[in-house]
């Protein structure tokens, strides 16, 4: 069967007669049981999938299908759906099954998408390999002994492998574009307030938003287009109203780009990433369009600022957490303190204890002004600055990541190596604006890089329409 990358071919197909979606779905189940090495999936929802392709190959057949009828997706595990068990990736809440699905949930199913299983991730989406999973590492479908990249790694590697048409992960720091750069695919991480987090596991308030990983462009536009607006079970969704991304994909006019000299300077960079970003901006000019290097002086600070900031809300978060009112509870303790101290200690991961550690250190009394005030004050720089560079320009160009994807347990040692890798993913993130990465190229060793635009607040249809266009452009050279 052919292996379909676009929603548009698999309606076409089955309109045509050429395709059953039960079909297609048995191929996916049979795909995931081929690549179950790659440790994508957490709980595949067979059943449930099959039966749910017989009804909507009837509605698309009768022309009554939603706007994502025969899209086969995956949900990160840490997207609450209904009646099925959500994870985070942790042993804390391993048994935990949702009691109401997540606004994305109820808004995908609305329209049809058939939803296929959860996947893998970092545990409650903290970090960028995908090997701090209770459930164990993720692999690279293009390279077995490499990372997928985090946390959505399993979320990438579905869509990179073929396992599923499209994915919806979380991206927090950089977790839905960094694993589609390391994987080949198209990801995007919506405004903040864009998309309804009702329903989705925190890790830090302030930055969590969902976003779509597809082959394309296009799919990722529908996507959002179903799955972002107001949402009264979310007060920081926001009112505006959602463009129909899907129809407005035609780039109109030449556009205004920045570049961060100092991206391309950073320490680090791997020589074939820097490359690829200069050869984009040189295509880029060669279109026509304007291309010229804005300084943003705070790039040293975007790493330690986001880290401070997030570990601080995440320690908030995870309080919950605690043996009591759910999840898991240690089986030696004796009495209410014990059952915090042992349920958590026992039922939590090393990054995740590390991140409470001091996430509740940066908040404490002695220590609050001079790390979380500090990078609270940071953040609205690095926000005002990127800001202005957006008013001059219709998006910034930079590296997703500095590397290719890297070996697993090559960084697990070193904490701080693995924090510095989200140096490109951040500055959005911090700032609250939309970016997505694309697969534009890969290094001689066939391994999936990618380059990141970041646009304006809620600026998505432009965003995405450029990004469709550039792939267009690179794949016609
Ligand atoms: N790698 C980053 C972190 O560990 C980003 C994670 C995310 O976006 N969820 O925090």
């Amino acid at each position: 069967m052919e292996q379909y990358t676009s929603l548009s071919s698999v309606q076409k197909d089955i309109k045509s007669g050429k395709l059953q979606l039960v079909e297609l779905v048995n191929k996916y189940l049979e795909r995931i049981e081929d690549k179950k090495h790659l440790n994508a999936f957490v709980e595949v929802y067979a059943a449930e999938a099959r039966q749910q392709a017989v009804t909507v190959n009837e509605k698309i057949l009768s022309g009554s299908g939603g706007k994502l009828a025969g899209m086969v997706v995956g949900i990160k595990d840490l997207i609450c759906y209904q009646g099925h068990k959500v994870s985070a990736g942790s042993k804390i809440i391993e048994n935990y099954t949702s009691i109401f699905s997540s606004t994305v949930v109820e808004r995908l199913l609305a329209e049809d998408a058939i939803i296929i299983g959860r996947q893998n991730c970092d545990e409650f989406a903290m970090g960028g390999s995908n090997e701090n999973s209770y459930y164990g590492a993720v692999k690279n479908d293009a390279d077995n002994s490499k990372v997928p990249g985090g946390s959505s790694g399993g979320s990438a590697v579905a869509v990179q492998a073929g396992l599923c048409l499209a994915s919806l992960g979380t991206d927090t720091g950089g977790s839905v574009r960094q694993p589609a750069a390391f994987c080949g695919v198209v990801g995007l991480k919506p405004t903040y307030g864009r998309v309804s987090r009702h329903g989705i596991i925190a890790y830090a308030s302030s930055f969590d938003q969902v976003g779509p990983i597809t082959h394309t462009v296009e799919d990722a536009a529908l996507l959002m287009e179903v799955i972002a607006g107001p949402d009264d079970y979310d007060s920081t969704a926001s009112q505006l109203p959602v463009p129909e991304y899907s129809q407005c994909l035609t780039l109109s006019e030449k556009k205004r780009i920045a570049y961060l000299p100092e991206t391309l300077s950073s320490e680090g960079l791997d020589p074939e990433v820097k490359a690829l970003t200069e050869q984009t901006i040189q295509r880029l000019l060669d279109e026509g369009h304007s291309v010229e290097p804005i300084s943003f002086p705070y790039l040293d600070y975007v790493v330690p600022t986001y880290y401070i900031l997030t570990m601080a809300e995440a320690s908030s978060n995870l309080a919950r957490y605690d043996g009591v009112h759910y999840g898991y509870r240690s089986p030696n303790a004796v009495d209410l303190e014990t059952t915090y101290k042992k349920s958590r200690s026992e039922a939590f991961g090393a990054e995740v204890k590390r991140r409470i550690l001091l996430g509740s250190f940066v908040l404490s009394a002695g220590h609050y002004d001079a790390f979380y005030g500090k990078a609270q004050r940071v953040r609205r720089l690095i926000r005002e600055k990127t800001d202005e560079i957006l008013e001059n320009h219709d998006f910034i160009l930079l590296p997703t990541t500095p590397g290719p994807a890297f070996g697993i347990g090559e960084k697990t040692d070193d904490p701080v190596t693995m924090y510095l890798a989200d140096i490109f993913t951040v500055q959005a993130s911090l700032a609250g604006i939309p970016a997505i990465s694309l697969p534009l190229g890969k290094t001689n060793n066939n391994l999936p890089l990618g380059v990141q635009f970041i646009g304006k607040r809620f600026g998505e249809a432009e965003l995405l329409a450029f990004s469709k266009y550039l792939l267009d452009v690179t794949k016609a050279h």
